[in-house]
């Protein structure tokens, strides 16, 4: 019995012989150990080497040379019947939570986790209340299947607990930011790796985004980024926002590159791919990148005092 042997069996029971495999970046050094157990349950094996951040991502080309492709470490964003998701689960000591309890301030704290470390969810909830405190899980989105699940381009899980307060457990500090941003509640983010909480707050990105707004006033153009990415299209919102601007045009990436930004020439660009893009990469980029949101702003079309975070729904 291996650690792959369950996905062995489904392989099996679908009659698979060719099968392609796609592990995000933080995955790809361990994809070794994997080839190797499929290759030696006889299937024939590829790889996909591109760069993936998401199930938003999935290497759809290589099923022109495969029955089915796996994809790691990410739960399901919409209904692919060619694709097997392979959770990559990440464990930790729940005890670690005893270091978010002073933060805590009640009267019902919000749970919530990203997709590695959802499985633990309920010791979660078991260790919470059996420290008094009223705590509360919702289901998410279709992007997020798991209970509890947030992800950066959704935050539902976290605003359907309706809590005043949301702990989030997990690693870095993007999702707790849009968390906050997304549900106007106090955030506590405890990292359960390196045993660090900490209260976030939303204001110093909404500082940064409200100077990206200004400087993106005396833009003349803009380009509409639109994504090719399986779970990243939002065409319908593209032409909303064209049609806010005689000066806007709709520009199909599959990478938003910086270089390619450039080289394009437009004054500004709006981004309605992977909305972190916009938010954690900025300083890559040699041009105003904006949210919809903050493109309606721009053209006001939106007041400030309405900024929302861009999810996907
Ligand atoms: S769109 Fe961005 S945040 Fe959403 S799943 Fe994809 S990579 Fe993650």
């Amino acid at each position: 019995m291996n650690a792959f042997s369950d996905l062995i069996r489904t392989l099996e029971d679908r009659g698979a012989r060719r099968v392609a495999l796609q592990f995000p970046e933080g995955l790809k050094r361990q994809s070794q150990a994997c080839i190797s157990a499929l290759r030696n349950a006889g299937f024939e094996v590829l790889v996909s080497g591109d760069p993936c951040y998401g199930a938003c991502d999935l290497a759809l080309d290589t099923l022109a040379w495969a029955d089915v492709l796996i994809h790691f470490g990410h739960a399901p964003v919409d209904e692919q019947p060619a694709v097997i998701f392979e959770p990559w689960k990440v464990d930790f000591d729940i005890a670690v939570l005893e270091n978010a309890l002073s933060l805590l301030r009640g009267p019902v704290t919000g749970l919530v986790t990203t997709v590695q470390h959802a499985h633990r969810i309920p010791a979660m909830e078991e260790f919470l209340k059996s420290r008094g405190i009223t705590v509360r899980v919702a289901e998410g989105s279709r992007r997020t299947p798991l209970r509890g699940q947030v992800l950066g381009c959704s935050f539902t899980a976290a605003k359907e607990t309706r809590a005043g307060e949301i702990l989030f457990v997990g690693t870095g500090l993007f999702h707790p930011i849009g968390i906050a941003l997304a549900t106007g509640a106090r955030v506590v983010a405890l990292d359960p790796l390196a045993g660090t909480a900490q209260e976030v707050s939303g204001e110093a990105l909404l500082r940064r985004r409200f100077a990206v707004i200004e400087k993106a006033r005396g833009a003349g153009t803009a380009g509409i980024i639109v994504s090719s990415k399986s779970g990243q299209i939002r065409m319908d919102l593209a032409r909303r926002l064209a049609a806010l601007s005689p000066n806007a045009v709709i520009v199909t990436m599959r990478e938003v590159d910086p270089a390619e930004l450039l080289n394009l020439g437009f004054g500004c660009y709006v981004n309605t791919a992977c909305p972190r893009l916009a938010y954690d990469d900025q300083v890559r980029f040699p041009v105003p990148v904006l949210s919809p949101q903050e493109f309606e702003i721009l053209c006001g079309a939106r007041r400030w005092e309405d900024y929302a975070i861009d999810e996907i729904v």
